[in-house]
């Protein structure tokens, strides 16, 4: 069914966005000086000064800029599992038939490189306090798979997972962690920031994340020889030689210097655009005070997260039912009640953009034969007897409950007001 306003709440004359660009002036001046002295190459000032900006702000030795945080990952993976399972021949990966332990609810970016690298992602379930990937079911995973030696963690929608339990499991089972800080760059656990967790780590700088290059990633790591290989892997593996010689498999993941000046330029602004959107976050958990739905979780006395999403999840029996095929869903409306595919609608017909959390690996098509744990054990069996209603997994539950609401740091407090208030509409 489609979504019928009760009140009157005008469109936007403009799309309100999930998560927008935001561009300030320094970005144009860098960009501007790469085009007039015609650094507009793979290397450059740009690059190399917001390499070391990248390994103040987090306290990493090195940073390496690439292409994209998807290359950033896929370099970091193969690091590990080169340093884990020895060189491969040409045109095998570093992974070839192992499993790898890797976050369930998150964009496939997380997963996909295990994959480039032949590896077997096996999925670990989430936890509630934090939507990460979950200690305990980590825990359970090393008991069924004890010959994993790599875990693939996520920071979730820019709210740092629970580090100290994750880290510590990991090192009981000497095990490489690979921290993927894509969405939470700025967001810091105890004082120490996402992305100085993991022995390799990525951050991305695509257009919707917290700062932007228009694309763009980084790989983090403290070991220089690692940092140096990457670099190299970056560029086609050219071997220090007076011809193109070649001893391993290159890729072309280099940043532009031109990108690079973008995100020298949105540097400056990452604490301010933290600050905005952590301002939207607040004035969403006043404004929905009174329904029957809670935010995004997160602890204050542990973490200070980045905001990037704002995050709803609506309670057990204030859903109304809801059904998602692959590709379509349907919804029975109900008095009081509502599901995320509702207030999606809603939101459209004000020409406001949301999104369904990140539908659950396990679930996906793609990886559905996959091996998935819960904190209860293999997941799969009571994955297939789901039934409508009857999440059995906390990542299914979140999928089915939750959704991301506009988040864009330029969005204003009349524009919040009215999409308060068509979410509002929706529980009427
Ligand atoms: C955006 C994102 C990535 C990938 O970054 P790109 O720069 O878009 O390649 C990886 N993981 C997560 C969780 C992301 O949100």
């Amino acid at each position: 069914m489609a979504f019928e306003q009760t009140g009157r709440i005008e469109p936007f004359d403009k799309k309100l966005w999930l998560a927008s660009p935001t561009m300030h002036g320094e970005e144009m001046t860098y960009v501007q000086e790469a085009y007039s002295t015609n650094w507009m190459s793979t290397v450059g000032e740009n690059i190399d000064q917001i390499e070391r900006i990248t390994c103040e702000k987090i306290g990493c030795g090195h940073a390496v800029a690439l292409s994209a945080g998807t290359a950033a990952l896929h370099l970091a993976v193969r690091l590990a599992g080169q340093e884990l399972y020895g060189q491969p021949q040409a045109g095998h990966g570093t992974l070839e038939g192992r499993r790898v332990f890797a976050s369930d609810m998150t964009f496939d970016a997380t997963v996909n490189p295990i994959c480039y690298e032949g590896g077997i992602p096996v999925f670990i379930d989430t936890e509630r306090d934090t939507w990460n990937m979950d200690p305990a079911a980590l825990r359970k995973a090393f008991e069924l798979y004890p010959e994993v030696k790599l875990v693939v963690m996520a920071h979730l929608y820019g709210t740092p997972g629970k580090m100290d339990e994750l880290v510590k499991i990991c090192e009981e089972h000497g095990a490489v962690l690979v921290e993927d800080a894509a969405e939470s760059l700025g967001a810091s656990y105890k004082g120490i920031q996402t992305g100085a967790f993991g022995k390799y780590s990525c951050i991305s700088f695509n257009g919707n994340k917290i700062i932007t290059g228009s694309a763009g990633g980084m790989l983090l790591t403290d070991s220089r020889e690692a940092a140096d290989r990457a670099r190299k892997w970056s560029t086609q593996s050219r071997e220090a030689a007076p011809w193109y010689q070649h001893e391993e498999l290159g890729y072309n993941y280099r940043m532009s210097n031109v990108i690079a000046g973008v995100v020298r330029g949105q540097y400056p602004h990452l604490e301010e655009h933290i600050a905005q959107k952590k301002a939207i976050y607040e004035r969403y958990k006043e404004g929905f005070r009174d329904l029957p739905v809670s935010m995004n979780p997160y602890d204050a006395d542990v973490c200070e997260p980045n905001f990037w999403l704002s995050c709803l999840l609506i309670d057990q029996d204030a859903m109304c039912r809801q059904v998602r095929g692959e590709t379509e869903a349907c919804y029975v409306k109900e008095k009081g009640k509502s599901c995320p595919t509702e207030i999606l609608e809603a939101l459209l017909s004000i020409r406001a953009e949301g999104r369904p959390i990140w539908k659950p690996m396990h679930m996906q098509p793609i990886y559905r034969t996959h091996g998935f744990v819960t904190e209860m054990g293999s997941g799969r069996a009571m994955t297939n007897a789901y039934i409508e209603g009857a999440c059995v997994d906390v990542g299914m539950d979140i999928f089915q409950r939750g959704l991301c609401l506009p988040s864009d740091n330029k969005m204003t407090a009349g524009q919040q007001d009215r999409v308060i208030e068509i979410v509002k509409q929706c529980f009427a």
